[in-house]
């Protein structure tokens, strides 16, 4: 990781870490017609989700939205103080939903806050992780935002385990993509911070974003199709 700011360009698609070797195919993926157009799209990085330099960081606030520890301190501490003033004016925000806001001395342009659950059991939780997915991902299309990152949201004190948060993330961001509103998006990122989340995440993107023939060069593909 490194403490300069990371520009949107600059972060690998996963069509790149298939080419370089970084992410390694799996045998029977949930989606089996690999899509070279998400494949573009979306990226993966560990690194501080302060640092990145896109349209829109999506924060794992809490529902008063005033801060707190982990990411959401990160990123009040590193956008300043006219944050906290601005989130004062939201009047929180219900568990599964998420409210935007100027990103202040970030080097993005909004901050998404979506609101994760504490993890109870996965039927109850996983519908309220996947909401604040999709609610961040509509909150960028309706403010023409092309770039947005997310964090492992809820798999920190809210508890919810990194493989299951995986799934439902990479599920309900490759849906939101193959509907008409994900084209305006160009950019997904799954920023992670710890190690349990990047691979986590290594273990689900070939799931839902496996490969093409192209990303995989000339490595026969036919075990993997
Ligand atoms: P939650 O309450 O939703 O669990 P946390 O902030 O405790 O929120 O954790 C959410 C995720 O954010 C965790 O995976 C944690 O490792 C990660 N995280 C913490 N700090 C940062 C950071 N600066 N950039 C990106 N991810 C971070």
């Amino acid at each position: 990781m490194s403490s300069d700011i990371v520009a949107a360009k600059d972060i690998p698609t996963i069509s790149q870490l298939y080419r370089s070797k970084e992410l390694r195919a799996i045998a029977n993926p949930v989606v089996s017609t690999p899509n070279q157009k998400l494949n573009d799209k979306v990226c993966t990085i560990q690194e501080d989700i302060t640092i990145l330099e896109v349209d829109v960081i999506v924060n794992a606030a809490n529902r008063s939205l005033l801060g707190g520890g982990g990411v959401d301190g990160a990123i009040h501490r590193a956008a300043g103080p006219k944050l906290l003033k601005e989130c004062r004016t939201l009047d929180g925000c219900p568990t599964g939903g998420a409210k935007i806001t100027d990103a202040y001395d970030l080097p993005s342009k909004k901050i998404a806050h979506a609101v994760g659950p504490i993890f109870d059991s996965q039927a109850k939780s996983e519908p309220r992780l996947r909401s604040c997915y999709r609610k961040a991902l509509e909150l960028a299309v309706e403010h023409n935002l092309k770039s947005i990152a997310f964090p492992a949201i809820s798999t920190g004190v809210y508890g919810y385990p990194s493989l299951a948060a995986a799934r439902a993330a990479t599920d309900e961001v490759q849906q939101f993509l193959s509907e008409p509103e994900g084209d305006s998006l160009d950019k997904v990122i799954f920023c992670n911070f710890l190690d349990k989340d990047v691979e986590a995440y290594a273990r689900h993107i070939p799931s839902f974003f496996p490969p093409t023939k192209e990303d995989l060069g000339s490595e026969d593909s036919s075990e993997t199709a």
